[in-house]
């Protein structure tokens, strides 16, 4: 079964560029065989991940990532079966918080600044939904 798995949690300390990096890096090598994609947002130190896949190995790869000391106050935000990924070319996809993303999350987000842990699934799907198609935009 295809699932999209949506969690936010706080960073632990400040991670820099090359923390971040570091982790996106590890993402993309272990999600790539075990086919999960997905995208990774940080913000006013919070995680925005979204993680597509087999039930099973979303499931083992979350609960992986709960381990993990730089972050805290995990919250599953959504978890929805779905007919197709949104992240389908991106094994994890760092968003890069441009002005136009700030905008977008601000569009969808009930606060002022970035708060996913307020954020409705509905919202949330509308939100990476944009976030793909900018990336797209951006590719092109
Ligand atoms: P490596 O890739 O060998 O580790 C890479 C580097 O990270 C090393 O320098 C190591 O020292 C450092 N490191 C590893 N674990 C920790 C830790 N717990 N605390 C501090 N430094 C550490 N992993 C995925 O595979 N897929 C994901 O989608 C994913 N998303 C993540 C999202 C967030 C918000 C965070 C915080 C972590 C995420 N991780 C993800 C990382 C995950 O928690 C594990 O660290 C990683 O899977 C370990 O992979 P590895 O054994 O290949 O370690």
């Amino acid at each position: 079964m295809l699932i999209r798995l949506v969690y936010a949690s706080r960073s632990t300390g400040t991670l820099t560029p090359v923390d971040v990096k570091d982790i996106v890096r590890s993402s993309q090598r272990n999600n790539a065989p075990v086919g999960v994609t997905g995208a990774l947002l940080l913000a006013n130190g919070i995680f925005l991940q979204c993680l597509e896949g087999d039930h099973l190995a979303v499931n083992a790869l979350y609960h992986r990532i709960l381990l993990d000391g730089r972050h805290r106050d995990p919250a599953i935000l959504q978890f929805s079966e779905i007919d197709q990924r949104l992240y389908g070319g991106w094994s994890m996809g760092l968003v890069p918080m441009t002005e136009a993303t700030r905008s977008l999350m601000l569009r969808y987000s009930p606060a002022v600044g970035f708060d996913p842990y307020a954020m409705r699934p509905r919202a949330l799907d509308a939100l990476f939904t944009e976030l793909v198609a900018q990336a797209r935009t951006l590719d092109a």
